[in-house]
């Protein structure tokens, strides 16, 4: 009955949490996102739950509720996190190496933008690996379709 160890059951831990920088709302990530994404783990790393920040003015991308564990910032990780970078190239789909301006540069040309498509299709084909690309560690179309909308809104196309 004793509540001594609860701190290290998993099911306990909220679904969000706020980032120790900033405040901002986070949501869980996998471990194995965690480890696949950031460069060097430290050893003796504890397994715990940890989320990501996506604020873009914040520099920490992964932190745990542990004040013993480590926090991740941008630097400590292998990928730029499109969801913080403001300047080219701003990855937004992992898997397939889409960019903002891959997605924009084609709806400069043609008006309109096919990404989030083609990406299912891959996706549906069993080609995505968002859990240990992604370093939000989830898929990607939801921000291919925010970039679409983002770029048709900045180019303007009288077509829509
Ligand atoms: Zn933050």
């Amino acid at each position: 009955m004793s509540d001594c160890c609860s701190v290290k059951s998993n099911s306990k831990v909220p679904d969000v949490a706020a980032c120790p920088m900033n405040g901002a709302r986070s949501k869980q990530v996998d471990m194995l996102t965690v480890r696949s994404l950031v460069r060097q783990l430290p050893l003796g790393m504890p397994n715990d739950q940890y989320y990501f920040c996506e604020a873009r003015d914040c520099d920490v991308v992964y932190f745990s509720f542990d004040p013993q564990a480590p926090i991740f910032r941008r630097e400590h990780l292998m990928v730029r996190v499109g969801a913080k970078e403001t300047a080219d190239p701003i990855p937004i789909c992992y898997c397939f190496g889409f960019t903002r301006q891959d997605i924009w540069d084609e709806i400069r040309s043609t008006g309109k933008s096919t990404v989030a498509e083609r990406i299912t299709t891959e996706v549906k084909a069993g080609h995505c690996a968002c859990e240990v690309k992604n370093p939000s560690g989830k898929c990607c179309l939801g921000d291919v379709t925010r970039a679409a909308m983002d770029g048709l809104s900045v180019v303007g196309t009288k077509s829509f």
